[in-house]
């Protein structure tokens, strides 16, 4: 098997080799706490249409409310994500690594409240009903693998926003394939 090179490296929370477009919506982790899960989000505005900017701009409270009627119905509200990935396979830094983003909401893993204290946050550009871009796997492959060399807390603690707020989210959607995933990130390893 050939093996993979990692095009990124993550210094002081940032991620080297993406582009920054930093977003407001964040604040401070809560002392000692150590990051140790990754949350797979989709995202797309307005839903299911793709590579307009509109994303980027709600990440940094640009978006102009007035352009779509559904952005009215997320008008004001302030969120982020660490990472966002388009689906041109472009890996954008929103939110600093060690800062905490506002992503997951209300949510559990493992019996342990309130992910956005201890989770990175990653969205994909995507929606419940059409499938993900193959160069969205590997970027997400790659980033993946380099918080877990960076964060080994996380170890294999990588789970969909759907599965710690259920009742909640929907998202990644029924068009993520974990198992595609969870290979691709597999080979790294093999590789080691
Ligand atoms: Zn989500």
């Amino acid at each position: 098997m050939q093996e993979k090179t990692q095009p990124f490296y993550i210094e002081n929370g940032v991620l080297h080799g993406v582009r920054q477009i930093p977003s407001p919506n964040f604040n401070q982790r809560p002392e000692n706490t150590d990051i140790q899960m990754v949350v797979i989000h989709n995202i797309s505005l307005p839903p299911s249409q793709f590579g307009q900017g509109y994303i980027e701009q709600f990440f940094q409270n640009q978006l102009d409310w007035t352009l779509h009627p559904y952005f009215q119905t997320i008008k004001g509200m302030e969120v982020s994500a660490h990472l966002l990935i388009l689906r041109t396979g472009e890996v954008i830094q929103l939110v600093n690594f060690n800062d905490r983003a506002w992503h997951a909401g209300r949510s559990n893993y493992l019996g342990l409240p309130e992910c956005n204290d201890y989770s990175i946050g990653i969205e994909l550009e995507g929606c419940d009903d059409l499938p993900f871009e193959s160069v969205q796997y590997q970027a997400l492959v790659d980033v993946v693998n380099c918080l877990q060399q960076t964060y080994p807390k996380i170890q294999h603690h990588i789970a969909g926003h759907s599965d710690i707020a259920p009742e909640r989210k929907t998202d990644p959607g029924p068009y993520f394939n974990w198992s595609h995933f969870r290979q691709l990130l597999g080979e790294y390893n093999i590789s080691k």
